[in-house]
């Protein structure tokens, strides 16, 4: 079956880039996300011309098309729910250009983002957004789920530094939308579109990114909270003062708890932690800043504050936030790892709401996350063998989104809708707007075969 368009995806990028061997299949059923499913083939394009040959196919012959960048995404987005041909990217990572004069970079979408900031550092720049799995990930998957990270609440996220596109569209054509000018207000602002459609609008085959200018300072702090209230307050007060930290993250006590009890940390009984970095040009610029932030937490009523004095004293203040996740995990087989926002002043209620839902469903579960933007991280654990424990686990995180809606708040900050979140699209968009998002993937992709079932724009 479907003999000859296997022969016609060998012609297009030759036998060396294709491949339906069961092995390779399994493994692009799955991202880091609990979502499966087998596409019937894979290739490895190596150029545009070649995506645009494969999109006029499948738009011809409907057959599904799934982009892949390293597969780390979280929320289903890759996996090819429909069968199809998955186009894994990672073979177009050519680091086109670096432009310093001009304040970019230029890639193809399968560069990793780690070897761009690599290659950004000798000339002091870097591109800031900074997932946690930027070791593995690639630009392209970035650009498609707008990916962020630890350093959002100062430098953003993705959009903020996409500049220009080339992006493949469904039926073959080739598109550059944006420009290479820092400023540009012409026309609709479609290369912005792209980023976040999780590959459901066009193959990104060519990214023009700002890159910034790397701080050489950088100070760090951690502060323990008996209070709740007192964390959620310095949270606030710090994002009121004028000084936007490069960091600040929130752990709460559950977290706490879990580091103590699994991974032996040194940690004594608090409500919150909060660590904080300052950064800037010159050591007086990060400390002016920390110093600031040190009064805040005391006026907050902060029962232990410690600077670090030393990169090795500050790799040390963030091992329990970096350890969070990991240590976590190991309670139970499985976990969903949610990544809801509020408004910023809603941090508090999120934490407390969260604390009470999963509570009630008896599982074990930590939140931690990025308290300078809103971006909460809770993690709750289960045992997939368990069909008591899995439902519970669907519950809650159903609560939490519910919750989360309730506050005025989002999904998701920056994993993405995929799967994972595609049935709650309705509780954050109103009608209007999921009828004006389903008019714009019709009008980019009226076959639907750019990974069709995504981000809840399709029944199913
Ligand atoms: C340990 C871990 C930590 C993480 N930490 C963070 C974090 O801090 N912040 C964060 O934002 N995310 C994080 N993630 C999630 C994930 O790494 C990001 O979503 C990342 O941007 C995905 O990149 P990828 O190359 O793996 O893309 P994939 O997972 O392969 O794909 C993701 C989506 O992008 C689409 N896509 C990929 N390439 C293209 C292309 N060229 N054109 C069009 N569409 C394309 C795919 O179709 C899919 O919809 C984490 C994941 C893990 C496993």
């Amino acid at each position: 079956m479907n003999k000859d368009i296997k022969e016609a995806l060998i012609k297009i990028v030759g036998q060396q880039n294709f491949t339906d061997l069961l092995i390779d299949l399994v493994s692009y059923s799955y991202d880091a996300s609990d979502h499966d499913h087998r596409p019937d083939w894979a290739v490895w394009p190596t150029n545009a011309e070649q995506v645009s040959l494969i999109l006029n196919m499948a738009d011809k012959r409907r057959f599904p098309v799934i982009p892949r960048g390293a597969g780390t995404g979280l929320a289903g987005a890759a996996v090819p729910v429909r069968g199809g041909l998955v186009l894994d990217m990672c073979r177009m990572n050519r680091l086109i250009e670096i432009r310093i004069a001009d304040r970019l970079a230029v890639v193809q979408p399968g560069v990793v983002y780690d070897d761009l900031q690599k290659a950004l550092a000798p000339y002091g720049f870097f591109f800031p957004p900074d997932p946690a799995s930027g070791k593995v990930c690639t630009i392209g998957g970035n650009v498609a789920t707008n990916a962020g990270g630890i350093r959002g609440a100062k430098y953003g996220v993705t959009r903020d530094y996409v500049l220009g596109l080339e992006v493949v569209l469904p039926g073959g054509r080739i598109m550059r939308t944006g420009s290479q000018c820092m400023k540009s207000v012409s026309g609709y602002d479609l290369a912005r579109l792209f980023v976040g459609s999780e590959g459901t609008l066009g193959v990104v085959t060519e990214i023009i990114l700002k890159i910034n200018p790397k701080p050489t300072a950088i100070k760090t702090s951690l502060a323990r909270f008996t209070s709740l209230k007192d964390a959620g307050q310095a949270v606030t007060d710090i994002m009121h003062s004028g000084i936007i930290p490069s960091v600040l993250e929130v752990l709460d006590d559950n977290t706490i708890k879990v580091l103590r009890e699994h991974a032996n940390m040194d940690l004594p009984d608090a409500m919150a932690i909060i660590l904080v970095e300052t950064d800037g040009y010159t050591e007086t610029e990060a400390s002016v800043q920390m110093d600031k932030i040190t009064e805040i937490f005391n006026e907050n009523r902060a029962t232990h504050i410690r600077t670090a004095e030393s990169v090795e004293e500050a790799e040390e203040l963030w091992l329990a936030r970096r350890s969070a996740g990991s240590v976590a995990a190991q309670l139970r087989t499985n976990n969903v790892s949610e990544d809801v926002a509020v408004p910023i002043s809603k941090v508090p209620h999120l934490l407390t709401g969260i604390s009470t839902i999963v509570h009630n469903y008896h599982l074990p579960f930590v939140i931690f996350g990025h308290a300078g933007d809103g971006n909460l991280h809770p993690k709750v654990m289960y045992d997939s063998s368990d069909p008591d424990q899995v439902k519970r686990a669907g519950k809650a995180v159903d609560e939490i989104f519910r919750l989360t809606c309730e506050l005025g708040g989002t999904l998701t900050g920056e994993h993405g809708i995929g799967l994972s979140k595609a049935p709650y699209m309705t509780l954050e968009h109103d009608p209007v707007e999921m009828d004006v998002m389903r008019k714009i993937k019709e009008i980019f992709d009226p076959n639907n075969i750019l990974n069709p079932g995504k981000m809840g724009l399709d029944v199913m």
